[in-house]
């Protein structure tokens, strides 16, 4: 949010210039439209009040007069109302948007609320919310310049002149235009419609706090007994909800140019612009809330379903074979939801799983960003599962995440382990994981790391270690130590999140050598603050 403000703060000195300038140019050609002043807020097409979701959507149409209070579809056997289906449309697996934007540009297409056909209303806002919402992701990665794969200057130029609701709007209305001018008179109009609709400027801001950054998370399922469900595809900090955008960033900051959807890169399962996690699984695995909260949206079709937990977030869960909890329905942390399938938009079984900040309907990575650049993705990831100072391989502080090759091994700590065999080349690196906590009282910490000691493991195993001062790399043989916690070093924390990631990228000659994935330990150093100094002398 405060990000959000300095922008504004940041682009409104140079808007005066431009319309100063642009109302000189007007004067001399009357062909040329004034520059547009700042008339949509940053955030008008994501947020809206927490409360207008189907129901108030519903009386909205009630209110209008609208034929579609008296509209229904049914979707997948699932009897759904307009409301439903805007509602529906404007949080999606791939995005959330604001359902008031939605409408505003429903109503301006269709010159009013109205729709006069039988079935397709669903795919008709869909398809119109999902070009939305790949403008926007993609205006909010324009304004990163410092990165590899950064934009053309012109469209970053376009952005820095607005903001990116009004490069989105701008976009929409003037795709296969030559120039952003020619969808001016079309932002116009939808500026003056959300007025007309809504009673409420579209240059409002959001004025719901930011959310909490402490942990809150567990994992959606239970990890099965002999194997371990690994993270297939990862948020990609680069434009998540634009797939037409090759470029990805991982939560470790690795940069892979050139990743396309439905492709991958460097042999992991990767496409570009995703904004989850997805957790490859046989279809009937049970599911359970990742925390305690309301359920604000069910959508059997594509087995959807959204959790509001009160706290500032939303856990977006699709293509479940299965749904078990009813709409407003209040669950559990651990409460079954139902049973993961492969519904919806997906090419094989897998839960495709969100965190999305509720007030911006914005999707972050819950496993947070660890690079020394800055996040691409404007908005605030931090490691949101919830763990202790122990993290093992199977807690939901630990994630594996997907490569050709893992083995699990009966030894290590809490009697099991996972390896992987080394790699040398950042390309032939397809295998990391991440183990995180929260660090409530700061101070001084050792780290350790736990691994079984075998003659066939790496000499050496490089581990990141996030602390107060940044990342520090610790490289320790799990050849010629291991069976034991191994102290990586000491480090200062501050209170907030915390973290070490481990990959296969190791200098051994030859490669393949193995790589363990097991448990890590933060252990504060005690001090005798209380001891009398007699006795500390
Ligand atoms: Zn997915």
């Amino acid at each position: 949010m405060a990000l959000l403000n300095n922008w504004n703060f940041r682009l409104f000195a140079p808007l005066g210039v431009l319309a100063v300038m642009a109302g000189l140019i007007v004067g001399n050609n009357a062909n040329l439209r004034p520059a547009q002043p700042k008339t949509v807020s940053q955030d008008v097409l994501l947020s809206a009040p927490l409360t207008f979701r189907s129901p108030e959507i519903q009386r909205f149409f009630e209110q209008k007069s609208s034929p579609l209070a008296a509209y229904t579809e049914t979707v997948g056997g699932q009897d759904l109302s307009a409301s439903d289906l805007f509602w529906i449309a404007s949080q999606g697996e791939n995005f959330g948007l604001s359902p008031r934007a939605l409408l505003t540009t429903f109503y301006l297409d269709q010159g009013g609320l109205v729709w006069p056909h039988t079935g397709g209303l669903l795919d008709y806002l869909q398809a119109m919310a999902g070009k939305l919402a790949a403008l926007e992701a993609e205006g909010s990665s324009l304004l990163v310049h410092d990165l590899p794969g950064q934009p053309p200057a012109d469209r970053a130029k376009d952005l820095a002149e607005t903001n990116t609701a009004q490069y989105a709007l701008d976009h929409f209305y003037s795709a296969g235009a030559k120039s952003l001018s020619d969808g001016q008179g079309s932002v116009s109009a939808w500026v003056a419609a959300y007025q007309d609709l809504f009673a409420e400027s579209a240059s409002a801001k959001a004025v719901e706090p930011p959310p909490s950054t402490a942990p809150f998370l567990r994992l959606p399922f239970d990890q099965p007994k002999d194997s371990f469900v690994r993270v297939e595809s990862f948020f990609d900090h680069y434009t998540p909800g634009n797939f037409t955008e090759p470029t990805i960033y991982r939560f470790d900051g690795k940069y892979l140019p050139s990743a396309q959807f439905k492709t991958c890169w460097g042999g992991m399962t990767c496409y570009s612009g995703h904004n989850g996690i997805d957790y490859p699984m046989p279809i009937g695995t049970p599911l359970v809330a990742a925390a305690s909260g309301k359920v604000i949206l069910r959508y059997d079709y594509e087995g959807g379903l959204i959790i509001d937990h009160g706290n500032g977030y939303r856990t977006v869960y699709w293509h479940m074979d299965k749904i078990i909890v009813n709409l407003n329905q209040a669950v559990n942390a651990g409460q079954q939801i139902g049973w993961s399938g492969n519904r919806g938009q997906s090419t094989g079984p897998h839960l495709h799983f969100v965190l999305r900040i509720s007030a911006l309907s914005r999707d972050i990575d819950p496993y947070g960003w660890w690079a020394v650049q800055k996040d691409p993705w404007p908005y605030p990831s931090n490691f949101m599962w919830r763990g202790d100072l122990t993290v093992d391989n199977r807690d939901g502080a630990c994630q594996l995440f997907y490569g050709g090759y893992w083995t699990r091994d009966a030894a290590g700590y809490g009697g099991e382990s996972w390896y992987t065999l080394s790699g040398r080349t950042f390309g032939a690196s397809t295998n990391w994981g991440i183990w995180g906590t929260y660090i409530d009282r700061p101070g001084s910490y050792q780290v350790y790391a736990f691994w079984p000691k075998s003659p066939e493991n790496t000499t050496g195993a490089t581990y990141q270690v996030w602390h107060a001062g940044g990342p520090s790399n610790i490289t320790v043989s799990q050849r010629d130590d291991g069976s034991r916690w191994v102290l990586l070093g000491t480090f200062d924390f501050k209170q907030g999140q915390a973290a070490v990631i481990l990959t296969d990228l190791t200098k051994d000659n030859p490669p393949k050598q193995r790589v363990y994935f097991d448990a890590i330990r933060w252990e504060p150093v005690e001090k005798s603050y209380y001891l009398p100094e007699i006795i500390r002398n």
